[in-house]
């Protein structure tokens, strides 16, 4: 990070590297008076942003994706040095900008465009109809630790794109992308107003949630509760992508090289820190131990530690120090009900806040590691007898996210993905439907409301409009008032031809 970047005083908040330990920046805890401030600045910049249409936007778009690609480096030392993920994961979420950039550059537009309506309705013969998409004005999007850009600036673009000025609050514990992304849009001429952030805590984020239009909330079920009760006395949209305890389910008959590799990739990306992580593991009888054997060597061969450079490591840092006691509680609970550690268990030892990669074989439903979300580089396995019992166990969670199924059975596994509640179903695959921003992604149950991506990523960020234009005026209707009995008479007699016959009408 750029020294410009640092504002150091005494009521700021220190952001420390979780690799090392040292201090990566400091930033300033905004109170509710500079968050008014910052929402009067963005809806004075709104009307202009409107103005320039989707064109003129998707030009600003399209020079945010070049910067993308030219600043992969300088965004992934950013986000490494704050949230301690490898940089090779950092440089991924670099790229989800670039790629989001031109996706909302090519597709807001359309997704946008007035929309014809046709109705069957006899009372409204005659008349042509359509559905616009308006900008609701200026957004608040709140985002988590775990991915300082992806669900962060990430959600920023379509509501830019969209029309709206937008003002992002990071977590307090990984601000200085979101700062970046400050930088980045005064270096591509971005209007002045229209991408402000909101550097502070959660009092930061609650006086955000008070004067925006919208909010695009990312983070805890608990906290997007609170989020949401308030948006719903202000009468506000709200959108919230939350929790989860990511299920995958393995067939006597999957590939197993293939299911270990991306159930590996599923649960310990980011050292287990996504909330589509892969949190416990259902495996059928017959392929349990080959199952169980392959993950384990796998998990064995990761390289623990702080990435120093492309490919020096495969697990990063925990990045918030209280998920340290959550994810050593989960293990030590599961161990003292009996619960098998075939690799890793502890916390790494030496500089930084690393916990080896951890698996759990003779868990049991009331263990918390199978429960809660563990947010952290573990992995419980389960023996079951079927996939009926995996559809069970999976769906008996109050969180419903993401799930995967691997088998080779194609008819098989679209009716198991039918039968899981959860937003996004990947079959012998994990993650990779993120990066499809044309699929949407969002929770059931606790695991949130609403979605990202495709058409809803982004009318959520409009007010709908319906218009309706009569293309014959008459003098008077015929359920016009004065009411006539004739004419009445003569609606029913319509109504009886129209709808009187169910099957052809
Ligand atoms: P939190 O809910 O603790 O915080 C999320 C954001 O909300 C932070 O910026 C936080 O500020 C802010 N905040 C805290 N209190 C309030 C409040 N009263 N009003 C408004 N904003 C507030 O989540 P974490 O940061 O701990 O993120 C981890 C969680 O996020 C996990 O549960 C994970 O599963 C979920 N997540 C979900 C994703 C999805 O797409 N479904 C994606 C990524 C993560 P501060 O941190 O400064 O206190």
């Amino acid at each position: 990070m750029s020294a410009g970047l640092m504002r150091v005083a005494a009521e700021d908040i220190p952001v420390e590297n979780p690799s090392t330990g040292a201090l990566a920046g400091s930033v300033s805890n905004m109170n509710e008076t500079e968050v008014e401030r910052l929402v009067a600045v963005a809806r004075a910049a709104q009307p202009a942003w409107q103005a320039i249409g989707f064109k003129g936007r998707a030009r600003h778009l399209r020079s945010m994706q070049r910067w993308f690609v030219d600043n992969i480096d300088r965004v992934a030392t950013t986000i490494h040095e704050e949230n301690g993920k490898s940089l090779d994961e950092a440089a991924i979420e670099a790229v989800y900008g670039a790629i989001a950039s031109a996706f909302w550059a090519r597709k807001a537009h359309s997704y946008l465009a007035d929309q014809k309506v046709r109705s069957r309705s006899i009372l409204v013969f005659g008349r042509s109809m359509f559905i616009r998409y308006a900008p609701v004005g200026v957004v608040g999007v709140i985002g988590p630790w775990n991915n300082p850009l992806l669900n962060n600036f990430g959600d920023v673009i379509p509501a830019l794109a969209a029309g709206n000025t937008v003002i992002l609050k990071p977590s307090e514990v990984t601000p200085l992308t979101t700062l970046l992304m400050v930088e980045m849009a005064k270096e591509i001429g971005l209007p002045s107003g229209v991408f402000q952030a909101a550097t502070g805590d959660g009092a930061t984020g609650a006086a955000l949630v008070e004067s925006v239009d919208a909010v695009m909330f990312t983070g805890s079920t608990r906290t997007g509760r609170k989020v949401a009760a308030r948006c719903g006395e202000r009468l506000i949209p709200c959108s919230l992508e939350l929790g989860g305890k990511d299920p995958a389910i393995v067939l006597a008959d999957a590939d197993l090289d293939r299911a270990a590799a991306m159930i590996v990739f599923g649960s310990m990306h980011n050292s287990g820190q996504t909330c589509t992580s892969i949190e416990r593991a259902y495996v059928e009888a017959p392929v349990f131990d080959e199952f169980v054997a392959k993950v384990t060597d796998l998990y064995r061969s990761l390289r623990l530690g702080e990435s120093t450079a492309l490919g020096s490591s495969d697990c990063g840092s925990l990045t918030f120090p209280p998920q340290l006691e959550t994810i050593t509680g989960h293990v030590s609970d599961a161990v003292s009900r009996g619960a098998t550690i075939l690799t890793g268990g502890h916390v790494q030892p030496g500089v930084g806040r690393f916990f080896q990669p951890t698996i759990l074989v003779d868990v049991t439903p009331d263990m918390a590691c199978l429960r809660e979300e563990t947010f952290g580089p573990t992995l419980p396995i389960v023996k079951v007898a079927d996939a009926e019992e995996a559809i069970r166990l999976s769906n008996a969670s109050p969180y419903g996210l993401q799930a995967s199924v691997y088998t080779k059975n194609k008819r098989v596994a679209e009716r198991i993905a039918r039968s899981l509640e959860a937003g996004t179903v990947t079959i012998n695959d994990s993650l990779a439907n993120y990066f499809a921003l044309e699929l949407p992604m969002g929770g059931w149950k606790d695991s949130g409301l609403g979605t990202r991506h495709g058409a809803d990523g982004i009318r959520k960020f409009t007010k709908r409009q319906s218009v309706m234009r009569t293309r014959f005026p008459m003098k008077k209707e015929l359920h016009g008032m004065p009411f006539e009995a004739k004419n009445s008479r003569l609606l029913r007699r319509i109504v009886e031809i129209a709808y009187g016959h169910p099957r052809t009408s």
